[in-house]
């Protein structure tokens, strides 16, 4: 069995990349950061070498991995530590505060359809991220 917990990234090795193509990520010179040879990406080394960050302008979102010895895992995405649990709180306030009003309502039978309608408009921005998430 592997160590579970994260190796520190060495700067003079290459590893795999974690972008799947089978790509080989290789240290550029006198930098803190790796290329890929297949996906033409840049990865910058953070959190004193325990964190590979994807250097990216195309996206609202940073991909970062930690190095398991064998493998990468994903650490983080910088919208997914903020955005996520925003939305998650709307929608929770959503059901809390609004929905049992809406069914107390006399006129629920009309508020239902907009109340589901509210909810899946809550959800629609968490879903997409967790669509661009998945990737
Ligand atoms: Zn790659």
């Amino acid at each position: 069995m592997q160590s579970q917990k994260p190796h520190k990234i060495d700067l003079n090795t290459e590893y795999p990349c974690p972008c799947r193509r089978r790509g080989r990520i290789v240290p550029i010179v006198l930098t803190e950061a790796f290329g890929c040879n297949r996906c033409q990406q840049i990865f910058v080394v953070e959190e004193n070498g325990y964190l590979l960050e994807q250097l990216s302008t195309t996206y609202p979102y940073k991909q970062a991995w930690r190095w398991m010895g064998d493998r990468w895992t994903k650490a983080y995405t910088g919208m997914k530590d903020s955005y996520l649990p925003l939305a998650m709180g709307i929608v929770f306030a959503l059901l809390v505060v609004w929905l049992p009003l809406a069914l107390q309502s006399p006129l629920s039978s009309n508020i239902i359809p907009w109340v589901l309608v509210a909810l899946i408009l809550a959800l629609l921005p968490a879903l997409m991220v967790w669509l661009a998430y998945r990737r």
